[in-house]
Parts: structure tokens; sequence; C-alpha cells
């Protein structure tokens, strides 16, 4: 699939600026070791040829075919091998080179002066070295040290975006530096980018900005929490998943569609400027303050030092905090802070003298996989489950990690008894990198998808276009036990107490198969006399209990009111997430009115489109599903949806708010979906243009950082009284 995806590609007409692109080769050790035997000059044509291969994966397709850490090492053979035959250093040399690709898909963009890529330092010795080099360079004294500016290197993808007479007309990507694509459409769907430089910016461009071109740069990137959502998603439709947040976000930028970027939920931090810019700032520091002013998103982590012991501990500080970050970030980038001192230093032929990338080392572990297991969806697709000897890895132990589908397990050439390698996709997902192949027993099965559903011993389907299998049978009892989960989730009815565990022994018993048997068929007695699947110490069954079933039957009360929304989620109609539901209950108002409309009128609403369109049309036309639902409507679930969100007066749009800590009387969820009914943007992290910080109990991280940040922060009686009068408090 990888493969073809780049074969076709190609086909589509993009122009690779890697030459001609040589066969993929996949798996883990893809790259041929060094080999002693080979010439400097084959080895270094062979290092070529995989770096431009692996770029045009990574910069091309968003797909890499090998971590970046085993990229690296292919880049830094290479540069050694340069190093001690500098005669084999071509003008067409990945050494030389800024990595990146411009596709035909978007028009051409020349950069207002070339965007560099960054050198290295892979240990603190080497960054020592470069301090070293640098200070002697500047003529650093005791008296008059040289200052450096440190910042969080984010592992997104970097853009560059004009703005002339103040006003923002054009984004591009970096490219191969010199050339990028115009990427405007796209990046105007992004939130927290100012259409106009704000005036206390302005102050400091030559003529107040009028008649000026500025270019800024940045990184576009995708907070891990999206990122997260969006895999779910790929995964629950079939899709193919990205590697990583970075993927994610360049995939999610670099769309044909920028109604698909929209909803893609992209993040900015700037942190530069083409070398022209009319300002009148002298320092990295001051424009980082300078580009606050104008109203950018400028990431808050960032520190001047003037001594190597104080950029060690900046590096030592944001590795040990990497993980409380909602983003990725893959080191930290120095750079000398003068201005002037930069322009002195000047540039090698892809990197500045006056910047480096200190690269965190990658935090990845070797483990034995056990089993393949095949997990059946509430849609019916087969995911295949990756099960692990535990490993500690970035903060937690990790047992299993999905495969996502047969594709990617070829394409990782896994098998069960291979000795792996496990990470954490943008630090939060386990993720198996590949196998170690010289530790492969000899009698390793290649692994193949069952032909029949491992819960029901239905057929098993692989629709054309789609990477996924599927169990067809509508009475599957593992995607029962699926969809009912789904119903009593947090998102959905949330219905405490009906954890994972119970649903699957009340299935098991034939006590409930759909979702309207939770509320027609499920009594109290029956719940009570359930087993819980826990056995005593005299080894009898512990049940459920009169306290603990009259408690749960107290909240399937409950959710009958959670109106339309939820119960279109709940339902887990393919590829309709939470804010589709939540758009289709607006604009229809009922089901009734839902099931009247026809595919064209659904695929009308804002953010449906014709595929997802096509799904709840299909999944309302089946008997059975329009049967359930009206068990649903006689047992009194409200199918309709106050339409007090669509009413309220949009009085918070434009303020930014970052829920934290535990609130008592409001789940995430529902202040999450009472603030945005007044327009409000709820975010999962913590910047500068945060407006507000609700703190409920015990709340961490984002909380010292509100405070650090100067952000207002507001308690639970604040946000009821927002809540209340659709007003934030006064300034
Ligand atoms: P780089 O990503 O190592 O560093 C330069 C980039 O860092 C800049 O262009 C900018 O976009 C970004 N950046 C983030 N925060 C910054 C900040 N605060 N200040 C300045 N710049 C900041 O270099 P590169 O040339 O862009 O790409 C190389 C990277 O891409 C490596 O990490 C490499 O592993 C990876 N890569 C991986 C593959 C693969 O197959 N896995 C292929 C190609 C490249």
């Amino acid at each position: 699939m990888a493969q073809g995806k780049s074969n076709n590609t190609q086909a589509d007409g993009q122009i690779s600026l890697f030459g001609d692109m040589p066969e993929v080769e996949e798996g883990m050790s893809e790259a041929p070791s060094s080999d002693a035997a080979k010439s400097p000059r084959a080895r270094a044509a062979e290092l070529n040829r995989l770096l431009n291969t692996y770029a045009y994966r990574y910069y091309a397709l968003d797909d890499p075919a090998v971590t970046d850490a085993e990229f690296d090492r292919l880049v830094r053979e290479l540069k050694a091998i340069e190093d001690l035959h500098p005669e084999l250093v071509g003008p067409d040399s990945y050494t030389q080179r800024v990595g990146g690709y411009v596709s035909e898909q978007f028009e051409p963009v020349r950069h207002a002066s070339r965007m560099y890529s960054i050198d290295d330092a892979m240990n603190l010795e080497e960054l020592d070295e470069w301090l070293a080099r640098t200070d002697e360079a500047l003529g650093s004294t005791p008296e008059h040290p040289v200052a450096y500016t440190c910042e969080l290197k984010i592992d997104g993808l970097g853009v560059a975006l004009t703005y002339r007479d103040a006003q923002f007309v054009r984004a591009a990507t970096r490219g191969d530096g010199t050339t990028g694509e115009n990427v405007t459409a796209n990046v105007l769907t992004i939130a927290g980018i100012p259409h106009a430089l704000a005036a206390n910016g302005l102050a400091k461009v030559a003529d107040g900005g009028l008649g000026q071109s500025i270019e800024v740069r940045g990184e576009v990137y995708m907070p891990k929490h999206s990122f997260v959502r969006l895999n779910e998603g790929a995964d629950a439709a079939g899709r193919e998943p990205f590697a990583n947040p970075r993927n994610a976000a360049a995939g999610s930028l670099r769309q044909k569609d920028p109604k698909v970027t929209a909803h893609r939920d992209l993040e900015t931090f700037i942190y530069a400027v083409a070398d022209e810019a009319p300002l009148s700032v002298n320092t990295q520091w001051e424009f980082l303050q300078w580009l606050r002013a104008c109203g950018f998103s400028v990431n808050p982590n960032a520190r001047r030092c003037t001594s190597a012991h104080e950029v060690h501990e900046f590096c030592a500080d944001a590795l040990a905090h990497r993980e409380d970050l909602d983003y990725d970030i893959d080191g930290v980038v120095v750079k000398v802070d003068s201005f002037a001192s930069q322009e002195a230093l000047g540039f090698t032929a892809r990197a500045p003298r006056w910047a480096i990338a200190f690269k965190f080392p990658p935090e990845e572990k070797r483990t034995v996989l056990r089993e393949i297991r095949i997990q059946v969806g509430r849609t019916g697709v087969l995911t295949p489950v990756a099960e692990f000897d535990p490993v500690f890895v970035a903060g937690s132990t990790i047992a299993r990690a999905t495969l996502h589908n047969i594709d990617e397990i070829r394409r990782k050439n896994v098998r069960v008894g291979d000795t792996i390698v496990v990470h954490k996709a943008g630090d939060v997902i386990p993720e198996v990198v590949g196998p170690v192949l010289e530790l492969r027993p000899e009698d390793a099965p290649e692994f193949h998808m069952p032909t029949t559903c491992p819960s029901c011993g239905s057929p098993v389907i692989r629709e054309e276009g789609e990477v996924a299998y599927r169990c067809v049978s509508i009475d599957c009892p593992a995607q029962a036990h699926e969809r009912l989960c789904h119903w009593v989730g947090r998102k959905a009815m949330d219905i405490d107490g009906l954890g994972d565990e119970l649903i699957g022994k009340l299935v098991a018993a034939g006590m409930v198969s759909d979702v309207a048997d939770f509320y027609d068929r499920l009594t109290e007695t029956a719940l009570a006399a359930c087993p819980t699947g826990r056995v005593s110490v005299a080894g009898d069954d512990i049940l459920v209990g009169k306290t603990i079933a009259a408690k749960v039957m107290a909240q399937v009360e409950e959710s009958r009111g959670r109106g339309l929304a939820r119960v279109l989620f709940g339902l887990g109609i393919r590829h309709v997430g939470e804010q589709v539901a939540r758009s289709l209950a607006k604009e229809f108002g009922s089901l009734t009115s839902l099931m009247s409309a026809d595919e064209e009128r659904i695929a009308a609403v804002e953010g449906v489109g014709p595929k997802i369109a096509h799904s709840v049309r299909e999944f309302l036309s089946v008997e059975e599903n329009a049967a359930v639902l009206e068990r649903l409507r006689e047992a009194g679930v409200v199918l309709e949806e106050e339409q007090t969100g669509e009413a309220a007066p949009q009085t918070l749009a434009g303020l930014t708010f970052v829920l934290t800590g535990t609130l008592e009387r409001h789940t995430r969820d529902e202040a999450k979906a009472a603030l945005q009914a007044f327009g409000a943007k709820v975010s999962g992290s913590v910047s500068k243009k945060t407006s507000y910080v609700v703190a409920g109990a015990a709340a961490g991280s984002k909380l010292t950082k509100a405070e650090q940040l100067g952000v207002p922060v507001l308690d639970e009686e604040a946000l009821d009284r927002i809540l209340e009068t659709g007003e934030a408090p006064a300034a």
C-alpha cells in the first residue's frame, strides 16, 4: 500500500527533486548497514540513494519509511565519509541540501530568502564543541559573553507567512528551501494565525508596516491530543493512520481541499523572519517579543542564556518536561542572540552557522512480540494488535500496540516471536517501530489475516479501496460489545458504572445485545444478579449486587435525556464523530427530520459531505437499526436536540479557554460543549493566546503555565457564571 501510494503520487504528476525514485525497500533493517568492503565512493552513492528515497517518502508522501533516528544515522555516516573524502562532496549530495519537496499540486512560491535546515548536535559534547567554536569566532570574554537564545525544537512542518502592508497575503511550505508550496488557503483555516499584524508590533516596522513586505517563519504542528483523536478515527474508519504528529500536520496542511485542513486542528509557533524584513529589532530574544506583540503564537518556553551551563540546564529541563507538552518536540534550537553576530557568522550550503539543534535521544526499547491478536471494532473492522512483553518507555509501561492493518504489518515486516523495537509516537501512542531481523527465530511464521471473524465465525471481507478487513455479520457479539461500550462512553450517553468487563458479562449472559436493551430489557434485579467476572476468596462468583445495580440503573435513566447529538455519536455510525453528530443534531433538530432527509440534503450540512452522508443514510436504512431507534423512542430516550446551542448568542467568539483539573459540577466534555455553544474555542494547551484557564481541583502543569504566562485563571464558580450569562469576566 505505502509503496503503491508513492507510485500513484508520482503518476499524479508531482515533481521529484530527488531524481528517479528507487524502489523503497521495506522494514527496519532496510538501510544496508555500513559495509566495510564497499569503497567510500560506492557507499556514499548508496547512502545518497537511500536518503533521497526516504526523504521522498517523508516530505512528499508524509509517510516515512524509517525512523528519524535511523535517517539521521545515515546522514551522519555520509557526512563522516565526506569529511574524510572531500572529493566526494558533489552539489547533489544530501549533506549539501535542504531536504524537502515541491508538489505540482500547489503553486510554487519563491521565498524572500532561503529557508535553511539546522545542523545537529547529537549529544552534549557536540553541543559544547559548537558553543566553544561559536564563542571563539565571536570573541566571547567573561565580561562580554556571547548570548544565546534557546528555544524548543517543534516537530512540525516549517512554513513561511508573508504580510504585505501588515496584512496576511501568503503562506508557503519550506519545500527545497528556495521554493516552497503555496498553501495559503489551507493556512487560512488555522485559527491562531493573525490576518493582520497587531498595532503593538507595527511600531518596530519601518513606516508602521505600510508598503512593507515581511516574511515570518515558524512551525505548523498538530497537538498530541488531536493526533490521537485523528488516528482513532482513522482506525475506526479503516483508513491509514499517520505515523506521528509531524506527519499528521504535514499531511493535513498539504491537502488539496482546505476544508479537510480546517477539520484537523492545526496550531502554529512562529520563531523566525526572512532577513530582508525592515525591523528595528536587534536580537532573537527581542524578536520573539516582537512576534508576540504582532499577535503571533510564540512558544513560551525559551530562555536567553550567557553560558554553556545555562544552555545545558535549558536542554535538560526541556528533555525532562517533554512529555508534559501537548506537542512533539525533538530537541532544542540554540541560536546566537545578536542579529549582527548572526550575520557575521553566515551560512553553510544548508544551515546557518549561528544555530545548532540539540537532538533528543529517541526513546526506543526492545521487547519480544508474543502474539498478534485480532480485535473486532464496533463497525466490524478487524484490527491486529501486537501483544509484547511489558516494557517501560517514555514514562509508562506498555505491553500492546495497534498494528492498524495487514498492510502495516507487511510494511513493518513483523512476525510473532520477533524481537521488536517499540516507542511512543508523539510521546503518547505505543508503536511498534519494526523487528530486529538478526534476532528473528528461524521458525517465525508470517502473519495472515483470518478469513473468518474470530468472534462470530462469519466471513471477513476487504472492501475495494480500503485497507481494513471487516466482519460482515450484524449479529457479531464482539461488534455488539464494542458498540455497547461506545454507547455508554463519556462522550456518548455517559453511563458510569457500565464498564467494558460488565458489558462483556451482560452480552455473554444474553441480557443485552443492542443499545435499546439498556432501556427496555435490562432490569435492576437482573443486573444485580449478574456475575462481575471476579471471584471471591471462597471461589464464588462476585455478583453486581443491589447497590451498584441501583446506581447503574439510575444512570441509565438519566442518560435518556442526553439529546440527539449524543445519541447520534453513541450509535457508532461509521465516520460520525462527535463534531459531525453535533452538526447533524443542530441542523435537523430531531431524528424524525434526519430520517426523512435524503443523502444530498445530509451532505449539504457544514462539515458533513457525501461520504459521511452516505454512511448515515445507509445506517438509517437498515431495518434492524431503524427498529432499535424506534425502541429507543418508545423507551423515552430523547431523540431531539434542544436548540439552545443554536440560539445561544456567540458572545464568547474569539476567546480561547483551557480546562484543567477536576471540575465538580461538570465533566470536562460538558463544560467544553457549553463554552463552544457560546462560540468559544476550547484548547488542550496553554499559550499566550489563551484567554482563560479554568482550573478545577488538582490542576497541574497547565495551571503553572497559565500563572507563568499571566493568563487569567478562573475557578468553577466563575465558569458557572459564564455559562449562565454567556459573558466572559471583565479583564
Ligand atoms: P531539522 O528538522 O532537524 O531542523 C530544522 C528545522 O527545524 C527548521 O527548518 C524548522 O522547520 C524546525 N524548527 C522547529 N523549531 C524551531 C525553532 N524553534 N527554531 C528554528 N527552527 C525550528 O532539519 P530538517 O532538514 O528540516 O529535517 C531533518 C529532520 O527530518 C530530521 O529530524 C530527520 O530525521 C527528519 N527526516 C526524517 C526522514 C525519515 O524518513 N524518517 C526523512 C527525512 C527527514
